[in-house]
Order: structure tokens, then sequence, then C-alpha cells
């Protein structure tokens, strides 16, 4: 089952001035459900770029991309946005959890924020999740005053809390120590197991890369064949 296909997807930035600059070039690309992928390429290719446009935060310049086979280009802001709350989560290397929220309220924030999440099941689907990454024990824990490995693995149980198709996952080891680094790839691996969420992870950890069903190498603004 396709999840998300892009086809001759290019972005430029600054349309109409002088300093416009095209940074991908025509990309063709199509993710299964259940699959697990490492982007990789070196430092300004375009990672980011093309996980804005996959993540629905920001629009290619020409070409198509399709989620559960449904052209994207003719959606309104809003639809698009309604569209990203249901299919995809977002995890970034600094995860981004609000410091005077505890853990749990952290994890909360999607569900609220979705509207048609019944209200009475907030709390309890939000405390699942926290067992899911282990940190039952900190749900009302100040986010600040949790290491970054637990930090980051709130991040994840939030990411996870609308049941999304796609995680989008922006180097999320990328400031944490191995032993954390790999516990919290291994709870990706576990979610994408158990649940058969996809993911599409950037990471310039090979080790972690190698552990992917896939890579795709992003070079110059172009999938590396
Ligand atoms: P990566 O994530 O692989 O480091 P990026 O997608 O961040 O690559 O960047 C790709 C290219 O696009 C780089 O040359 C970068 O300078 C440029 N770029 C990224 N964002 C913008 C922006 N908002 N405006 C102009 N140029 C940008
Ligand atoms: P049920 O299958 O009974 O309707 P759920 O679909 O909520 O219940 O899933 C049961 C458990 O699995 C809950 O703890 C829920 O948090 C978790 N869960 C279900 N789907 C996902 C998912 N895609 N990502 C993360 N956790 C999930």
């Amino acid at each position: 089952e396709e999840i998300l296909r892009l086809e001759g997807v290019r972005k430029s930035y600054n349309v109409g001035r002088p300093n416009e600059t095209e940074v991908l070039h025509g990309i063709d690309l199509t993710l299964e459900r259940g699959e697990f992928v490492a982007l990789i390429g070196p430092s300004g290719s375009g990672k980011s770029t093309l996980l804005n446009i996959i993540g629905l935060l920001d629009r290619p310049t020409a070409g198509n991309l399709l989620i559960h086979g449904v052209e994207t280009s003719r959606m309104s802001d809003a639809e698009l946005t309604r569209l990203r709350g249901r299919t995809i989560g977002f995890v970034f290397q600094y995860h981004l959890l609000i410091s005077a929220f505890t853990a749990l309220e952290n994890v909360m924030i999607p569900l609220v924020a979705d509207r048609t999440f019944p209200s009475r099941e907030i709390e309890a689907r939000a405390r699942a999740l926290l067992g899911e990454v282990g940190l039952a024990a900190f749900a009302n824990s100040l986010a600040t005053n949790l290491s970054g490995g637990q930090q980051q693995r709130v991040a994840v149980a939030r990411s996870l809390a609308m049941k999304p198709d796609l995680v989008l996952a922006d180097e999320p080891t990328g400031n944490l120590d191995t032993k954390s680094a790999d516990d919290v790839f291994a709870l990706l691996r576990r979610e994408n197991r158990e649940h058969g969420t996809s993911f599409l992870l950037v990471t310039h950890n090979m080790h972690l890369a190698s552990q992917c069903d896939r890579t795709i190498q992003v070079v110059d603004g172009r999938i590396a064949p």
C-alpha cells in the first residue's frame, strides 16, 4: 500500500528574485506502508527541504506530491494542515518539547489540538504512549528535568499520538550519546514493527542507516541512483 509518492518534485527558493535558486531538481520517490527508510546525504544537499515538502510544511515549486494516491497541489493550506495532522508525525533533532509542561502534557498537545479526539480519552492515550516509550513513571515530570534521551522519547511518544501513517524524523539521535541514540532508534524500529508505521529518518549515523530497510541518498538536490 502506497503512503506517499513524489513525481518530478522541484523546489526553488526566492522565486522571482535575482537570487532564485533551485535546490531540488526533480525528485521521484515512493514510500509503502511499513517501510523504514534512511535519508542520507551531505549537508546542503536538500534533505531538510525534501522533508518539509513530504511533511506538507512547504509546497513544491513543480511536480506532484500524492498522499494515499491523492494529489495535494490543489489543496488549501487548511486542508494540508488537516491532512498533515492525521497522517504525519514529526520528530526533530532538538525535540522541541515545551519545557514548562510535564511529559504527559507534551504528549497530550496533538490530541488536544486535533479537536475531534474525544477529550475524556486524551489523558489515557497520552499515558499509554508514555508507557510505550518506557516513561510511565515520568508522566508528571517537567520536560526540562528529563535527560536528553528521555526528552527525545517523549518527543517520539508525541509524534505517535495521532497514530500517523508516516513519521518524519530529522536527525532524531543527532545530539544524543551512543546508548541513548540506540535506545531511541530501537523504539522507532519497534513502533514500525508493531504498528506498521512508516518512517523516514534523516541521519548522518551510518551505523543506524545500515539497520534501515532502505537508504535514499540525496546529492545536490537529486536522488543518487
Ligand atoms: P540539508 O538538509 O541536506 O542540509 P537543505 O534542504 O537544508 O539541505 O538545503 C539545501 C539547499 O537549499 C542549501 O543550499 C541551502 O542553503 C538552501 N536553502 C535551504 N533553505 C533555504 C531557504 N529558506 N531559503 C533559501 N535557501 C535555502
Ligand atoms: P484498540 O486497538 O484497542 O482500538 P488502540 O488502537 O488505541 O486500541 O491501540 C492499543 C494500544 O496501542 C494503545 O496503547 C495505543 O496507544 C497503542 N497504539 C495503537 N496504534 C498506535 C500507533 N500507530 N502508534 C503508537 N501507538 C499506537
